[in-house]
């Protein structure tokens, strides 16, 4: 019996991997479960996977919980431990019963708790975004010292994974993520700039939440799981390339040295790669739809447009760079993306945004985990002054906030535990 921590067990991540633990009862067990400010759906996680710890992210969440679990029934003596903040985080994470982490939490807040995983010799399903683009070189570290295997979550790096296994690393030529190009594919250039946060948020092959849409939608996405890539595999960012997919059913492709190309193709279901990293070097039965190869299909490739996406191309530069650049591309791109929602600034402007912010924080090499944190703030800040500036130029060129947002500011993430839950994915 397997036991597991999901840090973010009431997102779209966790709520897949809690049907794949549903589904295969006898072999998993829930040892902690992690989440932010959905108690109302945890105290449901609670009830039906009976963990040993429960944590929240903050202290009035646990007091909250305590109450649904009383309305739910639950004696007290049956709840779990309860505990809040990052330190019981990390304690969920590393405690001795624990084998498998599955990493996701949106953002920079799970990061110390992946972090310590790893040190400790875990096995992580790493779905978080944030631990490699952010801290890859303190992770990767980690890793050698520890001898942890991280398996990943992420549909193409899943897949890479997989197709990786078809020959000898040294045999690799290069590596090949596929994007589906986001809503604006085939929209001009010039017209990005008049377009809404709605109509960015129309993802044309997934259901997800706000911000991972945007990032696909401008491709900072990929440009992420570009830098994931590269430390995950020991990728240089030369050894990278990127090819605009709209179908989504090929994943990742890994080039061999003779010429032979090897792809991953799977239905878009994220129930796939969680269960992957949940059973590796096994595979179970997953209850994912099958390609019907009887149907005639057609699937395009084709390059990306840096021109257009500039974001991409700041990705393999940071990369390049090294050191905390990629902390602030991360920082930046979330609070341009947010400004960008709230109809502050325009859709090109969330790539100026990161340009200006990568050209006033300086590159450092960090230590610690802490100090990458202290890079994410001060990322922050210059992002936050960066956007104030682009704002206050769209008014000066006279481009009314209705061009931006036409309607309120969207909600936040829905609450991530529909009653079907979003087997789909990002890309
Ligand atoms: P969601 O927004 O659906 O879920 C995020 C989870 O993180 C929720 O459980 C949320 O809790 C929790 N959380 C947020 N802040 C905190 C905090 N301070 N402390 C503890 N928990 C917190 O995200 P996804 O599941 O979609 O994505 C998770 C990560 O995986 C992201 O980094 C994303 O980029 C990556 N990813 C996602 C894919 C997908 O298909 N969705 C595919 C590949 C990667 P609560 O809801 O209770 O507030």
């Amino acid at each position: 019996m397997k036991q597991l921590t999901i840090l973010g067990s009431t997102g779209s991540i966790g709520v897949n991997t809690l049907d794949v633990v549903r589904r295969n009862k006898e072999r998993f067990s829930i040892y902690a479960l992690v989440a932010g400010n959905n108690v109302e759906a945890f105290a449901e996680q609670i009830l039906e996977f009976r963990p040993r710890v429960a944590v929240l992210a903050r202290q009035e969440g646990v007091k909250r919980l305590q109450e649904q679990l009383s309305r739910r029934g639950l004696p007290k003596s049956r709840w779990p431990e309860l505990g809040w903040g990052t330190e019981a985080m990390v304690q969920a994470s590393v405690a001795s019963e624990v084998h498998v982490v599955m990493s996701s939490i949106v953002g920079v807040a799970g990061l110390e708790a992946t972090y310590e995983a790893v040190r400790r010799g875990k096995t992580l399903g790493l779905a978080n975004k944030e631990a490699l683009v952010a801290a890859g070189a303190l992770v990767m570290e980690a890793v050698r010292q520890s001898g942890a295997e991280i398996l990943p979550v992420d549909s193409e790096h899943n897949g890479a994974h997989q197709c990786l296994r078809a020959g000898r690393r040294q045999d690799v030529r290069k590596l090949i993520l596929t994007a589906s190009g986001g809503p604006f594919r085939n929209t001009p250039a010039s017209d990005l700039n008049s377009v809404t946060p709605e109509q960015a948020l129309q993802h044309p092959t997934w259901r997800m939440g706000p911000r991972i849409t945007i990032d696909s939608a401008t491709l900072m996405n990929k440009g992420f799981e570009v830098i994931e890539a590269c430390w995950l595999f020991g990728f240089r960012p030369t050894e990278v390339e990127v090819v605009v997919h709209p179908q989504s059913k090929v994943h990742a492709m890994i080039e061999y040295n003779d010429g032979s190309v090897i792809a991953q193709i799977c239905a878009t279901d994220m129930r796939m790669p969680i269960q992957y990293a949940l059973t590796y070097p096994d595979r179970w039965d997953a209850p994912v739809p099958r390609l019907d190869w009887r149907q005639s299909m057609r699937w395009e490739f084709e390059a990306p447009d840096y021109e257009k996406f500039p974001l991409l191309r700041l990705a393999f530069e940071a990369m390049q760079t090294g050191g905390t650049a990629t902390a602030t591309l991360n920082a930046a791109d979330e609070v341009a993306v947010e400004a960008f929602l709230k109809g502050q600034i325009s859709f090109p402007a969330i790539a100026q945004v990161v340009a200006d912010t990568l050209e006033t924080v300086p590159v450092r090499r960090p230590r610690s985990i802490g100090e990458v944190l202290e890079v994410d703030l001060e990322s922050r800040e210059a992002a936050r002054l960066a956007c104030r500036r682009r704002a206050g130029q769209m008014r000066l060129a006279g481009i009314p906030a209705s061009s931006v947002s036409s309607a309120p500011t969207p909600d936040p993430p829905a609450p991530s535990t529909p009653s079907t839950p979003p087997y789909n994915r990002a890309s």
